[in-house]
């Protein structure tokens, strides 16, 4: 068996994989309204049977919510490599209903920009997506088997923050770590014909900092001169947090930031990214931030240091001459490369108390702070995946950042010790948590074909 013929199953197939996509579609598996907690079981169910349709062995495993579907599906050679592949079968609510065109669990096909698209809600997020891994599964299936041993993980909460899957990840760690590396599946091509891969996600840290003053809040006729306001010194320290040059600058806050390797510079250049557009997009007309790099860079490849809150003093309606009592603000970190989450926000509170004068006093409570991701560019089954695609869409696939994070990501990473290899076929305009959500027929055909070529290539 060739990975020819494997393709040419794929496309011998197209129409039949497209029902069994459309059925999936029809199920409306939304995790967030309990009202449809038996349709997410149907959606699970419907995963199971596919599983076992290939050969698997598969089960539906309960959770404290919806419930995970696993399966294992062993390669035709033994010494194949081993990989997790994760999606999910959960959609969010397709509210509102009336801005939809057909029925958003009613699946059709409709002419788009870019040729053909399939229209209903998950069709991209994530039901598209996953299904272009399976029916990759299937095509070698009918050809005398995988090429790697796989982990399917199905899970049906990923549309409400995955709660069920640290527990379940811990429980069972061995049985899924047996994995050399997880495939993840939502993620974006570049543009229409450009596949892309995903090589990092900045990490997050977030900390709220009130200054307390006076021991309560006074008159500022009164008062005001001799009693230091929190919020003045509370807009000082802010500040304070960032140098002319746009730098962040807390001590060490660099440590573990790397500069980019000068092909991947170059080949972010080589994307063409319209940065004018991208601001004009916000209504913003010149790019802030770090003097000397590209927008690209700044959110996908650099740290940043943001005030997502401030409050204090009086915020009613009309005027009140108050001297408050405190002031608050929250502070977040994007991180990258090999930032310390943990010690960027100790070196925020030593700026913070540092920085305090007499009578003012801090108080800190922090919201959570994790890594960043990065898959090594030097990573082998990194290349092959990237050769794989660009045999497909005869272009080279683009290794790109993503400035969010995608918290399974981490958990791969620090529950089970696995990288993962972020291929997805969405496009920016797939419309999706919107009405009319839609996925290119060639990101399901092509996506399908790109899996074979990924998986052989991972085999090889
Ligand atoms: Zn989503």
């Amino acid at each position: 068996m060739t990975t020819e013929t494997v393709l040419e199953t794929i496309d011998a197939n197209l129409s039949a994989a497209t029902e069994r996509l459309f059925d999936f579609l029809r199920i409306p598996s939304i995790s967030t309204d309990p009202a449809f907690a038996q349709d997410c079981r149907r959606a699970a169910d419907w995963l199971c049977g596919q599983l076992r349709d290939l050969g698997c062995d598969a089960g539906v495993r309960a959770t404290p919510g919806h419930p995970i579907v696993v399966g294992h599906a062993k390669a035709k050679r033994p010494d194949a490599p081993h990989v997790l592949f994760y999606g999910h079968y959960d959609v969010q609510p397709p509210d509102p209903l009336d801005k939809w065109t057909s029925g958003p669990f009613q699946p059709r096909l409709a002419e788009g920009e870019h040729g053909k698209e399939i229209v209903a809600r998950g069709a991209s997020d994530d039901k598209g997506q996953l299904m272009t891994f399976l029916e990759a599964c299937r095509a070698f299936q009918a050809n005398g088997g995988l090429p790697c041993h796989i982990v399917f993980l199905f899970e049906g909460e990923e549309e409400t923050g995955s709660p069920s899957l640290p527990a379940f990840f811990a429980a069972n760690r061995e049985e899924l770590s047996v994995a050399d590396l997880a495939l993840v599946c939502d993620t974006s091509m570049w543009n229409h014909e450009t596949p892309a891969i995903t090589t990092m996600l900045r990490g997050l840290a977030q900390e709220e900092v009130v200054i307390h003053g006076p021991d309560r809040d006074l008159h500022s006729g009164l008062f005001g001169g001799p009693v230091r306001n929190p919020i003045h010194v509370l807009a000082k320290i802010i500040g304070d947090l960032h140098d002319a040059e746009g730098r962040v600058t807390l001590p060490d806050f660099y440590d573990g930031v790397a500069e980019l390797p000068d092909e991947i510079a170059a080949q972010w250049r080589a994307l063409d990214f319209d940065e004018a557009a991208f601001l004009k997009s916000v209504g913003v007309s010149q790019a802030a931030g770090e003097i000397g790099r590209s927008v690209m860079e700044k959110i996908w490849s650099r740290p940043t240091c943001d005030v997502n809150g401030i409050y204090g003093g009086y915020m009613g309606p009309g005027a009140k001459t108050v001297l408050p009592a405190k002031a608050g603000a929250k502070v977040s970190f994007r991180l990258v490369g090999r930032q310390n989450p943990e010690k960027i926000l100790e070196s925020f509170r030593a700026f913070v108390r540092e920085r305090l004068p007499a009578d003012a006093r801090a108080e800190f409570v922090t919201h959570g702070a994790s890594p960043a991701l990065q898959l090594p560019f030097d990573s082998e089954a990194l290349a092959r995946a990237r050769r794989a695609l660009g045999q497909e869409w005869g272009k080279e696939a683009a290794l790109i950042g993503c400035g969010g994070s995608i918290p399974i990501v981490g958990a791969f990473k620090v529950q089970l010790g696995l990288d993962a290899l972020m291929i997805g076929f969405a496009l920016d305009d797939d419309r999706i948590h919107s009405p009319n959500e839609k996925y290119a027929f060639d990101s399901f055909h092509k996506g399908t074909r790109s899996w074979a070529r990924v998986l052989a290539a991972l085999a090889a």
